[in-house]
């Protein structure tokens, strides 16, 4: 290197470092981040990528744009409201200020008046009573997984948990339901058939052998055709006569009725019907944070509590501030979703569709999540070439439209009307780069 060599111009670290916006990113981002950003550009100018008395400027350029987190937002236009790999339920505005308020220190666990500890999570467990009035008791655990094995291992340990095998379900991402029950040391006991069960046959199985007998929401599948199952009102009197406890894994969430989805029971009529003890997951139709919700008879919810395993699955203060946003505000995202007025939707698209040339075809949105399989949810999309789509995933905001039929499918769904815009800009630009 010469003295003329114009990499001899590349700013140094420790000055790039000093520069009062790295040193604010430096706080933000971290130390480790910060000089990785400085390190590039520094590369890219002994390469002679960049020019050296550009490192400075592409340096702040680089840190005022990165987000603390690699996570990316995206715009949801598959029309499939419960969408798993995009982290399922979107939070609502209420419940993402809750996360904000609760992200320092808070009274999760302390009764402030009188300074002494207080119960974990009062809050949140009033919101969900006061949701679900047939419910005597609420606990929130990690995810619905996590209630399911709590609940489980509490009532089953040592004793067999009577199961219809029309219910041994895999529910996606290796959860498998026969596998997680035998997890936890409760053996399994299997009634009936794949397509029937009857009464007779869990009334069978019951003995002094029997923890408790669960019934699991089929939720991501449909059975038709020569089928019979059980339902929770006619098993009550078998679980009272033989003094065992009667669980209903619903997955869904729902506390109480949906008109839009008869088939998908929900927490309020499961109890009245006479389950000890539902649970349910909080990211799915409920439509809040990653949560495992329980519901029911005050000692069923307690022996839970007690449990040692209780502990381990414990949900945080940011958990249980969301969901009580959730639970008690206004309507969450995915119920705005699921109930969104088709003929709205339908404006919205033939808007996003004239702008750039497109057309919009009758499009149906899914529940998704493993909820409410085979139910459609009519609505329109825009139809752009099948190219369209990687440039919109890959674009600033990523956009993730559904691939069908040769075609890239745009679904306003579950796009919030207040990004149409942002959308728009979005299409426009993939079309752009598609030619
Ligand atoms: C989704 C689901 C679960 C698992 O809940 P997670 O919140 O994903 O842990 C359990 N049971 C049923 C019936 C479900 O649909």
């Amino acid at each position: 290197m010469t003295d003329a060599d114009p990499r001899r111009a590349i700013p140094r670290t420790d000055a790039l470092l000093l520069l009062p916006p790295v040193r604010a990113a430096r706080e933000r981002l971290g130390e480790h981040v910060v000089r990785g950003v400085v390190r590039g550009a520094q590369d890219r100018a002994r390469r002679g990528d960049l020019a050296p008395e550009l490192v400075e400027s592409t340096v702040l350029e680089v840190l005022s744009e990165l987000p603390p987190t690699s996570l990316r937002p995206v715009l949801n236009a598959t029309g499939v409201v419960v969408h798993t790999n995009l982290g399922r339920a979107p939070l609502s505005a209420g419940a993402v200020d809750a996360l904000v308020a609760a992200s320092g220190y808070v009274d999760v666990e302390l009764d402030l008046v009188s300074g002494a500890r207080s119960q974990r999570g009062v809050a949140a467990r009033a919101a969900l009573l006061a949701a679900c009035p047939s419910a005597e008791d609420a606990l929130v655990v990690n995810n619905g997984a996590a209630a399911l094995v709590l609940a489980t291992t509490t009532l089953g340990a040592g004793r067999e948990v009577v199961v219809s095998r029309g219910e041994l379900i895999e529910i996606g991402a290796g959860f498998r339901l026969p596998d997680l029950i035998a997890s936890t040391g409760a053996r399994l006991r299997e009634v009936g058939t794949t397509n029937r069960t009857h009464l007779r046959d869990y009334a069978e199985a019951i003995g002094p052998q029997t923890g408790c007998i669960l019934k699991v929401h089929p939720s991501n599948f449909a059975v038709h055709g020569f089928t019979a199952s059980v339902g929770l009102a006619e098993l009550r009197p078998l679980a009272t006569r033989h003094d065992v406890a009667l669980i209903a894994d619903l997955g869904s969430g729902l506390l109480a009725p949906d008109p839009l989805l008869p088939d998908e029971p929900d927490a309020a009529t499961m109890l009245a019907a006479g389950a000890d003890l539902v649970t349910a997951s909080g990211d799915k139709l409920l439509g809040g944070p990653q949560a495992g919700i329980v519901l029911g008879r005050t000692e069923t919810v307690a022996a839970l509590a007690r449990h040692p395993l209780a502990r381990a699955v414990r949900a945080d203060k940011l958990t249980l501030a969301a969901l009580e946003a959730t639970v008690s505000g206004a309507a969450a995202p995915v119920t705005q979703a699921l109930h969104a007025n088709p003929d709205q939707l339908h404006s919205r698209a033939q808007q996003l569709a004239g702008a750039v040339g497109a057309t919009v075809v009758a499009h149906d949105g899914r529940v998704g999540g493993g909820g409410a399989p085979g139910v459609p949810l009519p609505g329109w999309a825009v139809r752009l070439p099948e190219a369209a789509a990687a440039a919109l995933r890959t674009g600033d905001p990523a956009v993730l439209p559904r691939v069908h039929d040769g075609a890239c499918l745009i679904d306003l769904r579950c796009v919030p009307a207040a990004d149409d815009a942002r959308l728009l800009a979005a299409v426009r630009a993939a079309l752009d780069r598609i030619g």
